[in-house]
Order: C-alpha cells, then sequence, then structure tokens
C-alpha cells in the first residue's frame, strides 16, 4: 500500500470481488478480501471428489467485451484457462443438434478455481470469515465477522456477494442501496453431480462429447468433466444443471433425493439406444443464488455496473450487469478504476 492512498475492505472472493481488489491494489491502495468459503471462487469454486475434480457452478467463460478478452487471453498465457468446449450438443423432442455458434469458450485449468487462485495471488485474502455486519464511525468502515471479530478501519466497504446477502449487510446504512438490491432477485438452481465406472454412451454423439443441453424436463444441461482440458484420465463424472423453475420448486428438498430426481430425468430425455450406467456416488448441491434477475440494459449504460454512494459503502457482482462470469469481472473491474479515479476527489463526498 502506497502511504497516504486509502484501504479498502471487499467483502466476497467470487471473481467480481477479485477483479475489483486487483484494480485497487495494482494502484497502491491498500485492500483485503474477505470471504466466508475456504478459498476463493464462490459460483466458480471447484470441487473435489475422491477420484475427479467437478464444477458445480460455472463450467466455462466466454469474452464479449475488448479488456475482458484481454484478460482471458492473459488468464491462457498464464496457464489457468484453455479452450473448451469446442462445441456444444442439443437434445429437443428426441433428437441431437451440434450448436455451432463459432464463440470461443474457455475453462479453468486444471480446474475452473484455478482463476481465482490466480486473482487471489498476492492479495491480503481472509477466508472462512464471514463477515456478519457493517459499522461506520469516524474513522472509516469496520466489518464484524462471525466470531465476533472487528475489522478495520477502511476508507470503503466493497460487497462483492450476491444481491441478497447484499441487502442484508447494506439495510441498516443504505436503505436506498438495500432497496436496489432487493430489486434484483437471484434465482436458484440445483446442481448435482454424479460418478460412474464406464463412460456413458450416447448414440448419434462422438465419443468425447463435452455438454449437452436438454430442451424439456427438469433438467437444462449435462456436463462432462473428464473432456476438459487435461482431465481425460478422470472416471466419467457429469454434472446436471436443473431447470430454474424446477430448482426453485424443488428447493428445499434432500440433497441426496435431488441428485437421484436429476439422473431419472436424465435416463428418461435420453434417446433410445443410450447407455446410462449406475452411478457409484451422486449428491447435489443447491444454489440459492445462482442467478440474477439483471435489468435488461444494465450492461449498456457506463458506470451503471456497480454502485457506490457518498459513505463509501459500495455494490458489485453480477446482478449489476448480467448473468456470466463477464459481467461480473467488468462490474468490479470498472468500479475498481471507479474508486481509483475518484478517492480524492469530492464526489464521494457529493455523491
Ligand atoms: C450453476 C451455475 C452455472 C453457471 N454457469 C456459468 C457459465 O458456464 N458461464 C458463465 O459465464 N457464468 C456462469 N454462471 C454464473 C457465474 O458463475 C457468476 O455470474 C459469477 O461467478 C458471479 O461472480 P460474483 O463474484 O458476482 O459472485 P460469487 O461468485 O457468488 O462470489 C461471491 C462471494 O461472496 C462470498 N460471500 C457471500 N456472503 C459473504 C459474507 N457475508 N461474508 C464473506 N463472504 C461472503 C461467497 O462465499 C462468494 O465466494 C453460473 C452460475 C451457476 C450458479
Amino acid at each position: 500500500m502506497t502511504a497516504n492512498l486509502p484501504s479498502h475492505a471487499v467483502i466476497g472472493a467470487g471473481i467480481a470481488g477479485l477483479a475489483c481488489a486487483r484494480v485497487l491494489a495494482a494502484a497502491g491502495h491498500g485492500v483485503t478480501v474477505f470471504d466466508k468459503g475456504r478459498g476463493p471462487g464462490g459460483r466458480m469454486s471447484s470441487r473435489r471428489l475422491e477420484d475427479a475434480i467437478v464444477e458445480l457452478g460455472a463450467q466455462s467463460l466466454r469474452a464479449g467485451d475488448s479488456r475482458f478478452r484481454a484478460e482471458v487471453a492473459a488468464w491462457e498465457r498464464a496457464g489457468v484457462v484453455a479452450p473448451w468446449p469446442r462445441e456444444l450438443w442439443r437434445l429437443e423432442a428426441g433428437r441431437l443438434r451440434r450448436l455451432a455458434d463459432g464463440r470461443p469458450r474457455h475453462t479453468g485449468v486444471p480446474r475452473m478455481s484455478a482463476v481465482t487462485r490466480h486473482l487471489a495471488r498476492g492479495l491480503a485474502l481472509r477466508v472462512s470469515t464471514r463477515i456478519d455486519g457493517l459499522a461506520r464511525d469516524a474513522a472509516g468502515w469496520w466489518l464484524r465477522d462471525q466470531a465476533g471479530a472487528r475489522h478495520g478501519p477502511f476508507a470503503s466497504a466493497i460487497l462483492a456477494v450476491p444481491t441478497p446477502q447484499a441487502e442484508a449487510l447494506a439495510a441498516p446504512h443504505a436503505p436506498d442501496l438495500a432497496a436496489e438490491c432487493r430489486g434484483i432477485a437471484q434465482r436458484a438452481c440445483w446442481a448435482a453431480w454424479a460418478s460412474f465406472d464406464v463412460p456413458l454412451a450416447i448414440p448419434g454423439l462422438p465419443d468425447d462429447w463435452p455438454v449437452l443441453d436438454i430442451a424439456e424436463g427438469p433438467l437444462r444441461r449435462v456436463i462432462r468433466h473428464r473432456t476438459k482440458p487435461g482431465r481425460s484420465a478422470q472416471p466419467e463424472t457429469l454434472t446436471l444443471l436443473a431447470r430454474l423453475d424446477w430448482s426453485e420448486r424443488h428447493l428445499e428438498a434432500a440433497s441426496r433425493d435431488t441428485a437421484a430426481r436429476l439422473l431419472d430425468a436424465l435416463h428418461a430425455a435420453l434417446p433410445k439406444g443410450a447407455f446410462l450406467p449406475l452411478a457409484r456416488a451422486s449428491d447435489a448441491h443447491r444454489w440459492r443464488y445462482a442467478e440474477p434477475v439483471v435489468a435488461p440494459g444494465a450492461d449498456t449504460i457506463p458506470g451503471q455496473d456497480f454502485r457506490l454512494d457518498a459513505s463509501g459503502l459500495a455494490l458489485c457482482g453480477d446482478g449489476w450487469r448480467g448473468a456470466r462470469i463477464e459481467d461480473a469481472w467488468l462490474s468490479g473491474h470498472h468500479l475498481g478504476e471507479f474508486l481509483c479515479r475518484h478517492h480524492a476527489d469530492p464526489i464521494l463526498e457529493t455523491l
């Protein structure tokens, strides 16, 4: 940290919080990132099973914005992402079709969380630290964690968490920002995983099919992890992503029952002649806050993909821009740039 530059707290070490923290740190600001998880990543985290690594959240990323494209190119040079999948398949009314949109996609290498671990390198990161409350006095912002410890003071408190979680932290201090958070719901999604002793064979698909979208029923997408770069030696493991409305109807179901129901749904959806072996192990993860319901056009108005008030309370993340990794990264990156440009401005006093 450079003398006279402010120090910030970022709550949430997902891609948005880390993007923001890196801009601030690169400009010499002090920054400490807090996350309740055991590591950084959030919805980009990976899970280690007995003999495989699986993702239950984000599977791949696309880059449209030129700055994000440059960032992804830098990740590729650093070896933490590689192109995947090269093609997608869709199953509709019993018919298989290749979806060729020609848009490049990347995934994390050797796992998705490699990206967020790469971004967290060199940052002051406090994991397993859930922030339960904020307080502000003349010195600045103070954070209280689940163990009652106080952290601070910080010039700004940046909430890089899903909007319902940001609302709870912002409400006592910034009713207007909290109301904005309330206006951006996050939809739920069940993500099941299953591992098999033998590969899944589907007539009409190549042996190395990576992703299959399913048009009807409880399941919307099936992902094969051993087709991801560097994972061909893993046994067959699938992630089964449920439709959001189905997930919300069954949100409080038990995770093992949910995995069984989604495997049944896959079995029912597969075309004739497909072989779905018996799963050796399976379970499911409930994402209560999987996908934001973003206001249309939130990504088109410059400076509108984050929020900041005069006290230094700030909000970023996918909810402020769009439902993808690129949106979350841009939201955090733009907030970091804004704070760097305006930290000494009266604007922070007058916003
Ligand atoms: C099932 C699923 C599939 C997806 N697939 C794709 C995909 O293929 N491609 C794509 O581009 N996007 C995908 N997404 C969306 C993408 O993952 C998100 O848009 C993006 O990761 C959001 O990043 P974020 O930093 O805004 O939030 P998050 O990743 O949710 O990060 C927020 C962080 O805040 C932490 N946190 C929350 N509350 C507190 C607290 N009180 N104290 C401390 N820490 C706290 C959490 O632990 C978390 O690490 C998917 C999401 C899901 C759920």
